[in-house]
């Protein structure tokens, strides 16, 4: 579900700092647990009562648009059957899914894990496939049918999904076209996703590093950028560069095909109404152009302060500009360094210190996470990387995955995604249909609980240079969502106006590359980073484009609440709460409307939460000013 990309390190004296492991057997006691094959076994069963329904709602296809409602009483009836079926199966391989790939997550090797998932994967394919007549027929059906459909309990929570899915009626193609598209999908663009998976996979890169020559695949070489020797994370960059460039022409090739496919797709669904490449994209964040626009008109009005971070930086680093190898560059340490580790009970109070900040409630809450064995953060060496939030959907018990080994950086990776987990445990009782939020709301409750610990720490930073990390992280944050962000979005969209013309050779793409760098940077990076395009996976994701913008949202979005807490004073909580639950069945304008009283589409409100985050720049100006640097 959400990942958080911070990744951890453990060292050997790290034992009395470790966090503990999960207890997951509450799911099920074991992989070996025979309820797991009484449950395969009882969604199979689902599936196959599921159909029964489905081809009785499938025959009302060929005419769904015309259809009247009393003609549509037994397609109703079984769509509706259809629907409750659907969603008992949904939980149980859902369940299912989550078990097993908590399982890899803390030993990638696990056989009877990697069995589970890939059976869950199956099922969840085959039930998704039975219900597709049923999509069809609610997506296509007249609003008084539709409305009819909701007259049933056991559905009516379906109403949100189900409007937001009937938005797209007017770009909606034939069955048949829609069917082929979906056929196609396989050896098309998911066919260059896979390409470029390989692609990346397989490029060796030759580093002549200062500690002597090294064959390294990217993914190792990409860790380096955050080395503390400028000249290993100088070597890195530029053997990175080397190897996209003897890959360019097949790294542009999927880029072009890519764009090209999804233009040739619109047009054809443009036969009511034209549609936009940034159509798509703005609908599964559940926000509208006018949003966008006025967060972007936010941040680029707030540039040339963004761009302060980076000079802040450059004269930490000793430089005059930054380059692209130092963008992952650590903070430098300017005085002998003290014990900053924090055990993992520490941790927790300390989090739940803060949240208690709020409301008792979420001190609680936290506690209890620790209590229940509810989170994994244990060393291990064969732990996948990072951390995330998922959890369980019939006992409705949220879970964290991560290495706690007593850094800053983990504490705050841990308040993150405890405040995820706080976000699904609020919205716990409501209708499974409602739980599922945008990615551009996905972010308000972690970033929410990151910015309080993060204050808090500062608050009880033991010594300058700690004080210096943590304004560090948060610079880097600012410049993360306001400059490089909007980088992506920018060369995205020049990208795809330029697609409409004609394939883009590795030259134009490196110029528009460039172009956009400078655009946000100005003249605070020596050199552009040109082969971004190539190097950042997002650009090359089959199954959706502008894979940028909804994360800008997403901070911008948790700061603005953050901005509310104050104001508010006692009223914050509930309100804060009522926000969260109705994340999963209100567009994001909508939510802030109601509960923040927010405009979403005018500049103000992206304005204070642009505030706040050049509030952390401030700090770390001063923080740096501590140590003699003045920018
Ligand atoms: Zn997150």
């Amino acid at each position: 579900m959400q990942q958080h990309p911070e990744s951890a390190s453990g060292s050997p004296s790290s034992a009395k700092f470790e966090g503990p492991s999960w207890d997951n057997s509450t799911v099920y006691k074991s992989l070996s647990a025979p309820e797991i094959a009484m449950d395969t076994e009882a969604a199979a069963k689902i599936v196959v009562q599921l159909k029964e329904q489905a081809v009785i709602v499938e025959k009302a296809i060929p005419t769904v648009r015309t259809i009247v409602l009393n003609d549509a009483k037994d397609y109703i009836v079984a769509a509706r059957n259809a629907t409750v079926l659907f969603v008992d199966a949904l939980k149980i391989v859902s369940d299912q899914s989550t078990f097993a790939s908590c399982a890899m997550s803390v030993d990638s090797s696990d056989a009877l894990a990697k069995d589970l998932y890939n059976k869950s994967k199956v099922t969840y394919s085959r039930l998704i496939e039975a219900y597709n007549p049923v999509t069809l027929f609610l997506k296509l059906c007249s609003q008084e049918i539709f409305y009819d459909f909701l007259q049933d309990p056991r559905v009516a929570a379906e109403q949100f999904n189900l409007e937001q899915e009937r938005l797209l009626r007017d770009t909606t193609l034939s069955l048949s076209e829609e069917n082929l598209i979906i056929a196609l999908n396989n050896n098309g663009p998911s066919a260059w996703g896979t390409l470029y998976g390989n692609l990346s996979g397989s490029i060796v890169l030759d580093l002549d590093l200062p500690k002597g020559n090294a064959k390294v695949g990217l993914a190792q070489a990409a860790s380096m950028l955050q080395d503390a020797d400028e000249n290993v994370r100088r070597v890195a960059y530029q053997g990175i560069n080397k190897g996209w460039r003897t890959h360019e022409e097949s790294a542009s090739s999927i880029l072009n095909a890519l764009a090209g496919w999804r233009h040739e797709e619109y047009e054809r669904r443009s036969y009511k109404k034209p549609v936009h490449f940034l159509d798509a994209p703005l609908h599964s964040a559940r926000i509208n152009k006018a949003t966008l626009d006025a967060m972007l008109s936010a941040v680029s009005e707030a540039k040339n302060e963004s761009q302060r971070a980076m000079r802040l930086k450059a004269k930490a680093l000793g430089k005059t500009q930054l380059t692209p190898w130092d963008f992952f560059a650590p903070c430098p340490q300017f005085e002998k360094p003290v014990e900053t580790r924090r055990t993992y009970a520490d941790a927790i109070s300390l989090i739940a210190d803060g949240y208690s900040s709020v409301h008792p409630e979420m001190g609680e809450f936290v506690h209890m996470m620790a209590k229940k064995n509810w989170i994994e953060g244990t060393v291990g060496s064969k732990k996948r990387p990072g951390g995330y939030c998922t959890g369980f959907i019939r006992s409705k018990e949220p879970r964290i995955y991560m290495t706690y080994a007593g850094g800053t950086n983990e504490v705050m990776t841990l308040a993150h995604e405890l405040g995820h987990a706080f976000h699904s445990w609020v919205m716990r009782d409501l209708p499974f249909a409602e739980w599922n939020y945008p990615m551009t709301l996905a972010e308000t409750a972690s970033i929410f609980g990151e910015t309080i610990v993060n204050n808090m720490v500062l608050e009880r930073a033991k010594s300058p240079q700690e004080k210096l990390a943590i304004c560090w992280t948060k610079a880097r944050d600012a410049e993360a969502f306001l400059l490089n962000i909007p980088v992506r979005f920018t060369f995205e969209s020049k990208f795809y106006e330029k697609r409409k013309e004609k394939a883009q050779s590795p030259d134009e793409l490196r110029a528009i590359m460039t172009e956009s760098w400078r655009e946000w940077y100005g003249d605070t990076l020596s050199d552009c980073d040109e082969m971004f395009w190539a190097n950042k996976l997002h650009f090359s994701i089959p199954d959706l484009s502008f894979y940028n913008f909804p994360y800008t949202f997403g901070y911008l979005f948790a700061l603005g609440v953050y901005a509310q807490k104050d104001r508010l004073g006692a009223g914050f909580y509930p309100a804060y709460v009522n926000l969260l639950r109705d994340t999963g069945r209100m567009t994001a304008e909508e939510v802030a409307s109601k509960h923040l009283g927010a405009d979403l589409t005018k500049p103000d409100f992206w304005r204070d939460s642009i505030r706040i985050s050049q509030a952390g720049v401030h700090h770390l100006a001063e923080a740096l000013a501590g140590f003699g640097i003045k920018a």
